[in-house]
């Protein structure tokens, strides 16, 4: 089961939204970090507008009550008929390659655009997760705003946003602010233009020793420099930021039971009854998940490598210290509120896990556990086979 709560959501959008003296700035919520509706909504009461990457999310977005100009879908590589969907929607659309861009600018030159740019920095050491460096998909690199220019001018194209997204870790300041100037030498080319979108990768910690973004320091800096590059393209821009897992990460929590502690001759692990279909952060970006024995709060520690019941190598963490455990202990995993349910898979045919949120004392319970019936309801149960038989 995951277990989020709303008090530290709206603790990490207040931190972000004071961390910038700017009276115009919009933080839209990355949906695809945790996408229950519930969570939708709650960032919606807090005045968040939404980052969607695909047209199910922008579907989502407008079912939780989104009005569609609050609403950025900033997809990648998806096809045009994708992106029509998307205006006859009414989003704000955000581009991120050439060729799309002049398709667009041929079906569409009246809507606002907004353009993604690659300024071919490297945030972060991951290149998993970092999306911003010069072999990236993602983005149009700044070296081709000639091309962009002449695409925006052959349409007659209105440019309202620039953009850029670098990735999952910043970790240092004044690489984000490099982006940020290439940005703006990008944007001060474009006359139309209503917001400038810095995207996110803001970093939360995961250990305890783990350096997380210090985001009073960047807002302080990109407060200053926004506000001098407003003052010289001629009026007040939106600031945007798209958080995902700033905003949810630490309001999450993952409860797992032990099934079976396995002594080999070389290890002792704990076996639960969870795996890599519910939580395949640790398996896919080798990410550190704190694991906690709440069963037993206190007492002897025993070290252990906590493993899951699929059939593949689904290892969470290896050697972790932690109260001695039984069977039938629960454990707790850590910053869980991002990109854990969101990636959750039915592989090995199992459920996926129920959803809980806790809002002002109350529990909720916003996802309910699946049933076999939720699995197999989409499979065609073909009954075209007459028994054959096989001799050898
Ligand atoms: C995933 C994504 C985000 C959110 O990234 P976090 O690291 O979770 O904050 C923001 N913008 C875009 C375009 C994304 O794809």
């Amino acid at each position: 089961m995951y277990i989020y709560e709303t008090a530290v959501m709206k603790q990490q959008y207040v931190r972000l939204t004071k961390a910038f003296d700017l009276k115009k700035l919009k933080i839209n919520y990355a949906c695809k970090a945790l996408n229950n509706i519930a969570v939708l909504k709650y960032f919606k009461s807090l005045g968040s507008g939404l980052d969607t990457v695909s047209i199910q999310e922008v579907k989502i977005g407008l079912l939780a009550g989104f009005n569609p100009d609050e609403i950025i879908y900033t997809p990648n590589c998806v096809s045009i008929e994708e992106i029509s969907q998307a205006v006859e929607l009414g989003v704000k659309i955000n581009i991120d390659n050439l060729s799309i861009l002049e398709q667009f600018g041929h079906l569409y030159p009246d809507y606002p655009v907004c353009i993604r740019i690659n300024p071919h920095i490297m945030a972060g050491g991951n290149s998993k997760i970092s999306v911003g460096h010069i072999d990236s998909k993602f983005g149009i690199s700044f070296h081709q705003t000639p091309h962009i220019h002449r695409i925006v001018k052959a349409h007659n194209m209105i440019v309202e946003g620039i953009h850029m997204h670098t990735g999952s870790d910043i970790l240092d300041i004044e690489v984000f602010l490099q982006g940020a100037e290439i940005l703006f030498q990008v944007a001060k080319e474009f006359t139309a233009l209503q917001y400038i979108d810095f995207g996110s990768g803001f970093k939360v910690p995961y250990k305890e020793e783990d350096i997380e973004t210090d985001i009073e320091e960047l807002g302080e800096k990109i407060t200053k420099r926004f506000k001098e590059f407003c003052k010289s393209y001629g009026h007040d821009l939106t600031l945007m930021f798209e958080p995902g897992k700033f905003l949810v990460s630490q309001s999450g929590i993952f409860l797992v039971k032990v099934n079976v502690v396995k002594q080999t001759t070389s290890t002792v692990f704990a076996g639960v009854d969870s795996g890599l279909n519910h939580l395949i952060r640790p398996m896919l970006y080798d990410s550190y998940h704190k694991i906690v024995n709440i069963s037993k709060t206190e007492g002897r520690s025993r070290i252990y490598t906590v493993v899951g019941y699929i059939c593949e190598t689904d290892t969470f963490g290896v050697n972790r210290k932690m109260t001695e455990i039984n069977e039938g202990d629960i454990l707790a995993f850590y910053n869980a509120g991002a990109y854990c349910h969101s990636m959750a898979s039915n592989y090995n045919s199992r459920y996926r896990p129920a959803e809980v949120l806790i809002h002002e004392g109350q529990d909720y319970l916003i996802r309910r556990r699946e049933t076999l019936d939720d699995l197999i309801q989409t499979h065609v149960n073909v009954d075209i086979f007459d028994k054959v038989e096989v001799t050898v």
